[in-house]
């Protein structure tokens, strides 16, 4: 059996093996960075007179890797101090010291000779039992372990993570037949569990499944596009959002992967396969010609796009010169936008015969879906695999399988059938077998289509999906926001699920009605949802328009209510766990700064960023960031409340917005009780274990006490501080109003330093800023152009 992974190695400090090392850092486990030592010294090396001998010469390329994990963007960390926990060493002088972990990650140049040389080093300095794995993009798994010893086969695997680790969600899993069991089942679950990636489980074949389906899905796109004469900047406007892909659809991916790691790919596949599907593979002239030229795409400056101050330009493949991005406006476009839901959207389009988008759409998606569905069983063991590689590994809404569903299975393969396309037998007898679909759901379980028929889609217990919860247990209350479920176990869970998930009074109605039901009935609540992003905030439209037509005492009474069921939320008798992710901001910020305990996923990006929009938070979130920082000192030292309430100050005033949880606790928005779920699609189960551990520890609210506040001093320091901003012309003087105004509330207005002061005290002065500073003409300037225009304006 497995040991457990507590310290990792990577070889190779690359793109990816420094990515890599930098997620193990992520989830806290350490791990020593390898690579090779360099041949020749650098000039800065020459002139500080080192040799080839020094150490710093020696771990030259890991620690250079080092530095740029710092400095990338997106970045790689999920907090600076992680990097604390990357050892960098050498291929000479640190090989011995992989025997002192348990998990040795290969990541070093795509050539098997390099890869197999590595790996018999490897064995020798390895400790029986020791985990092996090969990040390779597509080189056979099995021929890397060619004649190394039975330990290390039993031990040895891919692992193929995407570019860039922290971010892409998938992990690719390729046993051999040799590969114990035991390991493969480890992996898995420490790939789920720890590093919180969505594991696929690939056969060892060429590229594996995502980089084969999408190397084909994007070569198939450049050939319809030279045969139909469409433009580079055409084929993006409708083969991003528009069909459930990424923003940066067909060549701007293209550009940010680089058009050379891109080549690889492809022609590793070329290389292995025959016949048709070997000239699918073929990598047309022109994208040569772009290689020679080193168009590579971002890391060069240009690629398929070229970016000129603020223009963009496509590259026009016939001419090889750039020209200004065109995009494809059709009829069937302009319905598909339209059109409600993905299905709609894409029959629309699809079926669009004579269209010009319509027919590229088609001709771009039947072959891919019929590649994918010949592949089944070879690449993969089920359609689930493939969908699931897809989604995490490529960005799309929908897998190739789901897409198909969501065009009609019978009727596309009727139309594929006219065509004269090939179908892969399994299909057609499935469809005579009467099952027309990939995917069917009964009480809330999904299954699958296997020959031989449906079959449960297996997935690891702690993927909660509110969707088929509410179509098995249906609600127990409900309203336009929001609405309440059962989680099972006894707890309940609140679910946001207005336009953005945008705080208004019906969620506001909701969270009361919830606590009433969950005191009554249940251990406790989450708060919680599977959106985009967890909550943008409050409905800002909705205020607008109240500010506009002066109803002051209903926005006094929506902020006052808001106010109030927060304020219930954390004094409430039973646990509420609120669970954050990706986007939570002002309300949404507020809603988790009340909970008795923060479950957040890794990737929240959490702050009050009401100022954006000429605000400041109105529903207790001055309060509660202020009170939980305060609370995160040790009783009995000496509490400077000046300083806590300009930290405060400084947080909110300049709309700080966390890149990770992680950053969201060195940022006082999370507690050390708070908790952090690696795994996305795992938080909603964790929110609920820790409200049921809360519950059988016996939860008790937290004991309502004054606060004490930094006053008229704290006021002082707060406002010099933004004043000598609005003089040397960083800050506007609406600006300087709303500072004024925080300022204001953040000291607990004009008291005596130390002043203890009631908690409702502290809303009333919010509340009353909050009011007046809506009123502003600049003001509802900001929120309007924030509706208008998705950013903020100055004013
Ligand atoms: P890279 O070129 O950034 O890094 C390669 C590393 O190999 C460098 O640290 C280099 O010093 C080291 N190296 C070079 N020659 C060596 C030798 N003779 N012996 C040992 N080490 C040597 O490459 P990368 O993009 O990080 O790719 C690393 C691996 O990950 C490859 O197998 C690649 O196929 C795979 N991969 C890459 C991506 C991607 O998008 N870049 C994605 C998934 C997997």
């Amino acid at each position: 059996m497995a040991k457990r992974i507590r310290r990792a190695a990577v070889l190779g400090s690359g793109v990816m093996g420094s990515g890599i090392a930098a997620h193990l850092a992520n989830v806290g486990i350490p791990t020593l960075l390898l690579d090779i030592v360099p041949r020749e010294l650098t000039k800065e090396e020459e002139a500080k007179g080192w040799t080839l001998e020094h150490k710093q010469v020696r771990n030259r390329l890991a620690n250079q890797a080092l530095e740029r994990l710092l400095k990338q963007k997106p970045a790689p960390l999920m907090s600076k101090d992680n990097i604390a926990l990357i050892e960098t060493g050498n291929f000479e002088d640190d090989f011995h010291r992989l025997a002192e972990v348990d998990w040795i990650i290969e990541a070093v140049v795509e050539k098997l000779d390099v890869k197999k040389a590595v790996f018999a080093r490897v064995d020798e300095v390895r400790t029986p039992g020791t985990i092996v794995s090969s990040n390779t993009s597509g080189i056979s798994i099995a021929a890397m372990a060619e004649g190394r010893s039975d330990d290390f086969k039993k031990h040895f695997l891919g692992t193929h993570f995407f570019n860039p680790p922290r971010y892409l969600k998938l992990l690719e899993i390729i046993p051999t037949e040799h590969t114990d069991p035991d390991v493969v089942a480890y992996m898995k679950s420490f790939g789920e569990d720890v590093l919180g990636k969505g594991v696929v489980m690939a056969k060892d074949t060429p590229n594996f499944i995502a980089n084969r389906i999408g190397t084909y899905g994007l070569l198939v796109t450049v050939r319809e596009m030279m045969q139909g004469g469409y433009s580079v900047g055409e084929v993006d406007s409708v083969t991003g959002p528009l069909i459930g892909r990424p923003k940066s659809a067909t060549f701007r991916t293209l550009d940010v992967v680089g058009l050379d790691t891109f080549v690889h790919v492809a022609n590793n596949v070329y290389e292995n396969v025959e016949g048709e599907e070997k000239e699918a593979f073929r990598v047309p002239e022109f994208m040569k010609t772009m290689l020679e030229n080193g168009w590579l795409g971002s890391k060069s400056g240009q690629g398929f796009f070229l970016k000129q101050g603020k223009d963009i330009f496509e590259l026009n493949y016939v001419t090889m010169q750039y020209e200004p991005r065109k995009k494809l406006v059709t009829p069937a476009v302009e319905m598909a936008k339209q059109a409600k839901g993905a299905a709609a959207k894409l029959q629309t389009l699809v079926y669009a015969d004579g269209d010009r988008a319509g027919t590229l759409l088609w001709n771009i998606i039947a072959p891919t879906l019929l590649y994918t569905a010949r592949l089944v069983g070879e690449i993969a063991d089920d359609i689930v695999a493939i969908d699931q590689a897809m989604k995490w590994g490529f960005g799309w809404e929908q897998g190739p399988f789901e897409l198909w569903d969501a065009i009609g299975l019978e009727k596309s393969v009727r139309k594929m059938q006219a065509e004269g396309r090939d179908i892969p037998s399994w299909i057609t007898d499935m469809l005579a077998d009467g099952a027309t679909s990939f995917y069917q759901t009964k009480n809330g379980r999904l299954f699958y289509y296997a020959p031989g028929g449906y079959k449960p889609v297996e997935e690891n217990e702690k993927v909660i999906h509110i969707r088929r919860l509410k179509e098995a247990r249906g609600v127990i209350k409900k309203n336009a926001g929001a609405s309440l479920i059962d989680l099972g176990d006894d707890v309940a869970l609140l679910e946001f699920h207005s336009p953005n998930n945008a705080i208004g009074a019906d969620i506001v109605q909701m969270i009361n009605e919830a606590l009433e039901e969950v005191n009554r009935n249940y251990k406790g609540l989450v708060i919680g949802n599977q959106g985009k992003n967890f909550c943008v905030g409050a409905n800002l439209a909705m205020m607008l328009m109240e500010a506009q037509d002066e109803n002051f005492f209903e926005l006094e009474l929506a902020v006052r209510q808001f106010q109030q069921a927060l304020m219930r939320v954390k004094y409430n008798p039973k646990p509420v766990v609120v669970a954050p992710f990706a986007m939570t901001l002002g309300g949404g910020a507020e809603v988790s700064l009340a909970a008795s305990r923060i479950q957040a996923a890794a990737e929240t990006y959490i702050g009050l960023v009401e100022v954006g929009v000429g605000l400041i938070p109105g529903g207790g979130g001055n309060k509660e960031l202020y009170i939980k920082r305060l609370n995160s000192l040790p009783r009995g030292v000496d509490v400077d409340y000046v300083k806590i309430a300009a930290s405060v100050f400084e947080t909110i005033a300049m709309a700080k917005v966390s890149t990770s949880a992680a950053e969201a606790r060195e940022l006082g928005f999370l507690n050390h009780r708070d908790g952090i779920t690696m795994n996305g699609d795992h938080l909603l189960y964790e929110a609920k274990q820790a409200v049921l551990s809360m519950y059988e520890e016996g939860y008790r609210p937290p004991v309502r006490k004054k606060v004490p506040v930094a006053g008229e001093s704290g006021y002082a320091a707060m406002l010099l501080g933004a004043q000598s901003m609005f003089h040397s012309g960083y800050i506007s003087e609406h600006d300087l109003k709303i500072a004024k105004k925080l300022a204001y509330v953040l000291a607990g207005g004009k008291v005596p330093y130390g002043t203890e002061v009631d908690e409702q005290y502290l809303l009333d002065l919010e509340r009353e800023a909050f009011l007046s500073l809506i009123g502003e003409p600049k003001t509802q300037a900001r929120m309007q152009h924030m509706l208008v225009k998705g950013k903020p304006l100055r004013n």
